[in-house]
C-alpha cells in the first residue's frame, strides 16, 4: 500500500509556472515542506526551446529549467513521471497516478495547456505519423521523420505552428501550411502584419492554404506519399507526416471533478488564488480578469507564467506580492522578419479607438498604433521593431497621450525618432521635453524598464 505524503505546499506541473512558484515560496518559507509534482518523467524543462532541442541547435540536457541538484539544495522534493490524477480539496489531498496520496495545506495546480486536436477524419489512423508540439516526447517522436526532403503537412499556422515551420525549413523538411483562417497568425496580427507574414513565409518556399481545413486523410495511393490529406475545397495534400498545430487549451483533467470555478480557464484573482481558499492556480492554465482592459483572458505566454508562478508561490508563503498584471506581448522572427505585437493588435477594426498607421518608407516595414481614450492599447512593429520597448512603457503605464498622438506617430514630423533617441534620458529628466509632448509628463520618471529587453525579458529573466 502506497505510503501518504503530508507536505505544506504541493505544486502539480513543473513548468515554468509551478517550478518558479517553488523557488518563491522558498524565498520566503525555507523548511516548509515541498512537493512538486511532475507529470512528465524528464527534469523540467523551458517548453519554447523543445523546438531548438528538434532542429538540434540544442541538447535536451541544455534545456533543463534548473540544474539536478537545485531542487535537493532548497529541500524540494520532486517527483517525476508520477502525474496527479485526483483531487480533493475538502480533504485536501491529490492521488497520483501510483496510487500515492499526497496532503497539502497549500495546493498550487499549474498544469499548463495541452494541444487542441482538430476532429478530422483518418486522423487516428493506425500508424499515420501524426505529432503535436508539446512535449519533449513529441519532439523525440517526430525528430526522425523530419528528413531533408521528406514532406510535411502542418495544420495550423498560429505561434506553434509558425515556429514548426521555423524549424523544419531548417531540417530541410518541405512543407505545405493550412489553417481555417483567413490570415496566418490570426490571433496575433492584424490583416496588414499577416499579409507581410505570409509573403515572408511563401518567400522561404512553404505553400501557404488559407480559408480552408483539412476534412480527412487517408492512405495514398501510390503518388509518391504514403498519405494524402483532402481540404474541404476538395484539394488533395500528399504528405509524409502531419503536424497538428491546431491551438493549446488550458488542462483541466485534474480539476474537472473539483469545485474550482474555471471557464476558459482556471479563474484567479490578482493573488493568484483560485474560488477554493488555499489552491491557487498559475501559468498557462488560468483564466485572469483584467480590470483594466476589461477583458478575461488565458495567457499562453511565458512570461506571464513566470510571473503568475513568482506571484501564486509568494502568496502561498503568506508573503505580499504585487498583483498580477499581464503582458500582452509577443516578438515574432518570421523567416528573419522581426514582429512585435502588443495588447489586442489582432483586432483589424478596434471600436471607439483611434487607429494610426504608418508605412516605412522604401521598405517591407510600418508600425500601426491603437488608442482608445487616449491611451495606447496596442501596437504592432513589423520590420521596424526597435523603439517599442518605448512603447511598451507608454502602454503599461496607461499614459494619456491623446494630446500628442499625432505628433508622436508622424514619421515627417520625427515624433518617434525624437521618442527613441531620447527616451533614456528623457526618462531620467536630464532632457526637456518638446512641447508638443509636454503631456507625457509622467514618462520623465525615473525607472529601469525602458529599453526592449531591460523589462520584460531580462527583468524576469529566464533561469
Ligand atoms: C513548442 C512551443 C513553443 C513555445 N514558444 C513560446 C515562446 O516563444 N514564447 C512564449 O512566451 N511562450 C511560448 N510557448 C508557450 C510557453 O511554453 C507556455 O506559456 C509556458 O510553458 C507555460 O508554462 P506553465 O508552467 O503554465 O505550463 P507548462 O509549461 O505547460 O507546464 C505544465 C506542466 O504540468 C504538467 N501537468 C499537467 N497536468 C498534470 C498533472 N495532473 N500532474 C502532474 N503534472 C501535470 C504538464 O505535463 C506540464 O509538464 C511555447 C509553447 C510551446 C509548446
Amino acid at each position: 500500500m502506497p505510503h501518504d505524503i503530508i507536505v505544506r505546499y504541493a505544486i502539480v506541473g513543473a513548468g515554468t509556472a509551478g517550478v518558479t512558484a517553488a523557488e518563491a515560496i522558498r524565498e520566503v518559507d525555507p523548511a516548509g515542506e515541498l512537493l512538486i509534482i511532475n507529470g512528465e518523467s524528464y527534469a523540467p524543462y523551458c517548453r519554447p526551446l523543445i523546438i531548438e532541442v528538434l532542429t538540434g541547435e540544442r541538447r535536451f540536457d541544455d534545456v533543463h529549467l534548473r540544474g539536478a541538484d537545485w531542487y535537493d539544495k532548497r529541500g524540494i522534493s520532486l517527483i517525476n513521471g508520477d502525474p496527479a490524477v485526483h483531487l480533493d480539496t475538502s480533504d485536501k489531498k491529490v492521488v497520483l497516478s501510483s496510487g500515492r496520496t499526497v496532503m497539502w495545506d497549500k495546493l498550487l495546480i499549474a498544469a499548463g495547456s495541452k494541444p487542441a486536436i482538430p476532429p478530422i477524419d483518418g486522423i487516428d489512423l493506425e500508424g499515420l505519423p501524426a505529432f503535436t508540439l508539446y512535449r519533449q516526447t513529441d519532439v523525440e517522436q517526430l525528430r526522425p521523420h523530419a528528413r531533408p526532403g521528406a514532406k510535411a503537412l502542418l495544420i495550423g499556422i498560429g505561434l506553434i505552428g509558425l515556429q514548426a515551420m521555423n524549424a523544419l525549413r531548417e531540417m530541410g523538411v518541405d512543407i505545405v501550411a493550412i489553417d481555417l483562417q483567413s490570415k496566418v497568425l490570426p490571433l496575433i496580427l492584424d490583416a496588414k502584419a499577416a499579409k507581410y507574414a505570409k509573403k515572408q513565409i511563401e518567400d522561404h518556399g512553404i505553400e501557404v492554404r488559407l480559408r480552408t481545413g483539412v476534412r480527412l486523410i487517408r492512405r495514398a495511393n501510390g503518388n509518391g506519399c504514403p498519405y494524402a490529406a483532402m481540404t474541404r475545397r476538395g484539394e488533395e495534400i500528399p504528405f509524409d507526416f502531419t503536424v497538428l498545430a491546431t491551438g493549446m487549451k488550458p488542462d483541466f483533467s485534474l480539476i474537472n471533478e473539483s469545485a474550482i470555478d474555471r471557464k476558459r480557464g482556471i479563474k484567479v484573482n490578482a493573488d493568484m488564488e483560485t474560488s477554493v481558499p488555499g489552491v491557487f492556480a498559475a501559468g498557462d492554465v488560468t483564466e485572469f480578469y483584467d480590470v483594466t482592459e476589461r477583458r478575461s483572458d488565458v495567457h499562453g505566454h511565458w512570461v506571464n507564467a513566470y510571473r503568475q508562478g513568482r506571484i501564486a508561490g509568494l502568496r502561498m508563503a503568506g508573503e505580499t506580492a504585487t498583483p498580477y498584471d499581464p503582458v500582452y506581448l509577443n516578438s515574432l522572427n518570421i523567416f528573419g522578419l522581426p514582429i512585435i505585437t502588443m495588447g489586442s493588435s489582432r483586432v483589424d477594426r478596434p471600436k471607439n479607438a483611434k487607429v494610426y498607421l504608418t508605412d516605412v518608407p522604401g521598405r517591407p516595414a510600418y508600425t500601426r498604433f491603437v488608442l482608445r481614450e487616449g491611451r495606447l492599447v496596442a501596437a504592432t512593429f513589423v520590420n521596424d521593431v526597435h523603439r517599442a520597448g518605448v512603447f511598451q512603457y507608454l502602454m503599461r503605464e496607461k499614459i494619456d497621450i491623446s494630446d500628442v498622438a499625432s505628433s508622436l506617430f508622424n514619421r515627417e514630423l520625427g515624433g518617434m525618432e525624437w521618442l527613441y533617441k531620447h527616451h533614456e534620458t528623457a526618462v531620467r529628466g536630464k532632457v526637456e521635453w518638446p512641447a508638443t509632448m509636454d503631456l507625457i509628463d509622467r514618462y520623465k520618471k525615473d525607472h529601469s524598464h525602458t529599453r526592449w529587453g531591460d523589462g520584460e525579458k531580462t527583468g524576469d529573466k529566464k533561469p
